[in-house]
């Protein structure tokens, strides 16, 4: 079967792309391993339990109609209604370090005053800062930094700590690199987190994949899950055929590939890929979802998103033991504007963990690892407690996720949440008709994902 275009993965940037291309009147096939959509952004149900995989929040948030804004462009490319996703918006949100706190909403005059209150010696700075994120250029894809967000940082800022509080929601939500970030990915991630915001579709991620899954067979797109591609076959620079896990041989016009860049260019028969430790990420997180029989707000879990450090000094790296439970995040999807109460509060907490250690034990010793997993939770717990009030009289149900679940619901190498560390931003691969959109595009998150799997379908699928 011959396609105009076969998508690789069904992740949302796979399917963003899928809509496009197919809206187009392309045939487009869309083939994803995993007998769900979404990739990281999936769910489950356990226990009679629905769960999101990874949702804490949507990032992006804009009210209905906000001019220029990534998420106006989205709804707008895909032909979606705004109101589709149901976003409510955040309450509010925190960055916690030892004796600092400062707090977020949507609107970024907040955080200024929060900054004012904390470091008032570093607010003038702290304007230069905004007045340089507002007029970066991130729309050129080849653009080449000279700088890293944090040596940028310490040419604006004399306070340390107010450098690691700025970094650390930026680097949980979107660095692949250890202790630091590429500056036009810095810039990205703190327009979509500190200067718009975040929001919750009212059914989680559910909701997300429901509206684009529909929107994707209106235009006509075929979607086949649980068969994914095994292998690729080259003649010279281009990809002439694609096989599946079904034992399908497909060939196609254009492939867009949203499984990571190594792990696309290992997919293709007899390529040896050229420098693949420099596409390798590690950094992956444990998280843990608790369901609690009271309110979250009981407990005084108010933030919609508290991000935290305990040390001196703010590490993000991979983890020397089987997690950090020193840094994190801590999410309570009951603290948005929603319409209603959620069903069942949950606080769901994430922390750096790290990949070797739990894919060794999960190959070698099962009830080590289910074992692990609890004593990794309490060793969370017990950090979270520090500082926050202990909920734990009022759970009912737990569930954790490892580095390897990841690996299993994204086909991620060492279950790297944000995939390589090096990004192609153009999507080429060193194959004329193969590109790659997605994470190792360098565009993370929901809505960076989606927006990938546009851009990348209108370059190189929808060209004259
Ligand atoms: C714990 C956690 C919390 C997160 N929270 C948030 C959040 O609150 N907000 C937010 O915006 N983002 C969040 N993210 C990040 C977000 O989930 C991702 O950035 C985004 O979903 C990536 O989408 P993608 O399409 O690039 O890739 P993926 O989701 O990785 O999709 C790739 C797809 O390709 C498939 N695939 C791989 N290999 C093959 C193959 N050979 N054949 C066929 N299919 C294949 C995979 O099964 C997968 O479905 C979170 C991530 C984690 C881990």
């Amino acid at each position: 079967m011959h396609y105009d275009a076969i998508i690789i993965g069904a992740g949302m940037s796979g399917i963003a792309a899928g809509i496009r291309l197919a809206m187009f009147d392309k045939k487009v096939c869309i083939l994803e391993s995993h007998y769900v959509i979404g990739g990281l952004n999936s769910f489950y149900n356990m226990k009679a339990r629905k769960f999101d995989v990874g949702l804490h929040a949507v990032t992006n948030y804009v009210p209905r109609g906000t001019k220029g804004a990534p998420l106006t462009k989205l709804f707008r490319q895909l032909r979606i209604p705004y109101e589709d996703f149901k976003l409510k918006p955040q309450n509010y949100s925190e960055v916690v370090f030892p004796n600092k706190r400062i707090t977020f909403t949507n609107d970024p005059k907040h955080l200024e005053e929060s900054i004012a209150k904390e470091f008032p010696h570093q607010i003038d700075q702290y304007i230069k800062l905004i007045e340089f994120i507002l007029s970066y250029d991130n729309l050129t894809l080849d653009k080449v930094e000279t700088q890293t967000a944090r040596e940028f940082l310490n040419e604006v800022f004399t306070d340390q700590t107010l450098i690691e509080m700025i970094l650390c929601p930026l680097t949980y939500y979107g660095s692949a690199i250890e202790n630091d970030m590429e500056l036009g990915q810095f810039v990205t991630m703190y327009k979509s987190i500190l200067l718009e915001g975040f929001a919750r579709p009212d059914e989680g991620v559910r909701q997300i994949l429901k509206v684009l899954k529909k929107k994707y067979k209106e235009v006509g797109g075929e979607l086949k899950l649980r068969n994914g591609v095994t292998k690729l076959i080259r003649k010279n620079e281009l990809i002439t055929e694609i096989h599946t896990e079904k034992e399908e041989i497909l060939t196609a016009d254009l492939i867009i590939s949203s499984a990571g860049y190594l792990n696309t260019l290992n997919l293709i028969d007899g390529y040896e890929p050229q420098t693949p430790q420099k596409f390798t990420g590690m950094m992956s997180f444990m998280e843990s979802i608790s369901c609690l029989s009271k309110p979250q707000t009981d407990f005084n879990y108010d933030a919609s998103i508290t991000f935290f450090n305990t040390r001196e000094n703010y590490l993000y790296e991979d983890a020397k033991d089987f997690i950090d439970p020193c840094s994190g995040v801590i999410c309570s999807p009951g603290n948005y504007q929603l319409d209603k109460p959620i069903d069942e509060p949950v606080i769901r907490i994430t922390n750096i963990a790290n990949f070797k250690l739990w894919e060794d034990l999960k190959t070698n010793d099962i009830d080590k690892y289910y074992h692990q997993k609890e004593d990794s939770y309490q060793r969370s717990l017990k950090e979270v407690f520090k500082f926050k009030d202990d909920f734990t009289s009022a759970v009912t149900f737990t569930d954790i996720f490892t580095p390897h679940t990841i690996k299993r619901y994204t086909g991620h190498i060492n279950g790297a949440v944000y995939g390589s560390p090096v990004k192609t931003k153009t999507g080429k691969t060193p194959f004329d008709n193969l590109v790659i959109c997605g994470t190792d595009q360098g565009f993370l998150g929901i809505i960076g994902a989606i927006l990938s799997g546009i851009s990348i379908s209108n370059l190189y699928g929808l060209v004259k």
